[in-house]
C-alpha cells in the first residue's frame, strides 16, 4: 500500500511528534457488534494513523435509525477500546448532527441543485428496464423522472442532488486513479428521505470536512460511493481526504461480511489473537506476542514500511 505523503517509519508514540496534516477516522454504523470485516477496517486505519503519527477519531454513524440494533454502538466503542485503539478527541454522534446536515442541504437547495422525487424503488426499476438501460455495479440509475417537478397529486418520498455533467476523478492510494460520470453511474442520487434519515452520502462529507479528515481507509466496499462524495465535496466547497480502501472479508459464500447477515461478534476477550486476525488478513501477517502494547508497535512498524 503506497502513501502519499511519505510515511515516517516512526512506530507507536501517539502523544508525541504528531503529524499535524494527518487525521484519520473510523466510522462505524451501529447496525450490529464489531465483526472480522469491521475490525480489520478499524485496524487499517488505526495502523495508517500511527504510521503517520497523525490523530485518529471516532464517529457514529447512526444515522438510519430503523436499522441500528440497540446497544451496538458501546458494544462497539467497548471492544476497540479493550483491544488498545486509542482514539482522540471527542467522539462524533452522527444523530446529534441534524443542524450540519441541514445547513449543507440548505446551501445545495439555495443553489437550485436539489429538487423533490416521488418515485418508489419499484418505479425507478420499471423505467429503468422500460428505458432500456442497464444497471451500474448492480445498482439501478436513477432516470432523472422527477427532475423537472413533481407528477401531478404525488408527495416527496426524497430530495435528490443534480449531478448533470459531472466527472469526478479521484485517486486511491493503493489502486490509483478512478474516473466516473455520475450520470451514468448512479444518477441524481438522494440527500434526504422525506420521512427524516440524512443520506450516508451526505453526512460522511459534512462530517469528514467538520472533523478535519485528512485520510479515509475503509472498507472497498465503499469504493463506488467515493465519487460521489467528491462531487459534494465540491458542491460544497469542503475539502477531499486522501483515500485508501482495503479488501473486504468475504464470508464462505464470497459475500462481504456484515452485520445484517450475522457476521460473528469480535470477542474482545481473545486479545491480541483478534488483531493478529485483522492483521494477517490485511497482509501483514501476525505478531508473535501476547500483549497489546508490543502488537501494535510492531504492527505498526510493518504498516509503516508496507
Ligand atoms: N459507516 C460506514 C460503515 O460502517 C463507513 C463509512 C465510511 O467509512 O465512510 O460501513
Amino acid at each position: 500500500m503506497s502513501a502519499d505523503p511519505p510515511r515516517d517509519p516512526q512506530p507507536h508514540s501517539p502523544a508525541q511528534g504528531r503529524t499535524a496534516s494527518y487525521v484519520g477516522r473510523f466510522a462505524p454504523s451501529p447496525t450490529g457488534p464489531l465483526h472480522a470485516g469491521s475490525l480489520a477496517a478499524a485496524l487499517a486505519s488505526r495502523l495508517d494513523a500511527l504510521a503517520h503519527r497523525g490523530r485518529w477519531l471516532l464517529r457514529i454513524e447512526d444515522l438510519d435509525t430503523p436499522r441500528e440494533a440497540p446497544g451496538a454502538a458501546e458494544a462497539i466503542l467497548h471492544v476497540l477500546s479493550r483491544l488498545g485503539f486509542a482514539h482522540d478527541g471527542e467522539i462524533v454522534w452522527q444523530s446529534r448532527r441534524d443542524a450540519a446536515y441541514r445547513e449543507a442541504f440548505e446551501r445545495l437547495h439555495a443553489s437550485g441543485l436539489v429538487y423533490p422525487c416521488a418515485c418508489t424503488r419499484r418505479e425507478i426499476a420499471d423505467s429503468v428496464v422500460h428505458a432500456g438501460q442497464r444497471q451500474h455495479r448492480g445498482e439501478l440509475v436513477y432516470p432523472g423522472t422527477c427532475r423537472n417537478g413533481l407528477p401531478a397529486g404525488r408527495s416527496a418520498r426524497a430530495w435528490r442532488v443534480r449531478v448533470d455533467d459531472a466527472h469526478i476523478a479521484w485517486c486511491d492510494r493503493s489502486a490509483g486513479r478512478f474516473e466516473e460520470a455520475l450520470a451514468e453511474s448512479v444518477g441524481d442520487f438522494v440527500l434526504r428521505r422525506a420521512d427524516g434519515p440524512w443520506a450516508y452520502q451526505l453526512a460522511v462529507v459534512v462530517d469528514d470536512a467538520f472533523q478535519g479528515v485528512t485520510d479515509v481507509v475503509r472498507g472497498a466496499d465503499l469504493r463506488d460511493s467515493t465519487a460521489r462524495q467528491v462531487y459534494l465535496q465540491r458542491l460544497l466547497r469542503m475539502p477531499t481526504p486522501r483515500y485508501l480502501h482495503v479488501p473486504v472479508v468475504l464470508d464462505a459464500r464470497g459475500e462481504k461480511l456484515s452485520k445484517q447477515t450475522g457476521a460473528a461478534a469480535i470477542d474482545p476477550a481473545r486479545g491480541v489473537a483478534a488483531l493478529n486476525d485483522a492483521l494477517e488478513f490485511l497482509g501483514l501477517g501476525t505478531v508473535a506476542t501476547g500483549s497489546l502494547e508490543r502488537f501494535w508497535t510492531e504492527a505498526t512498524a510493518r504498516w509503516a514500511r508496507s
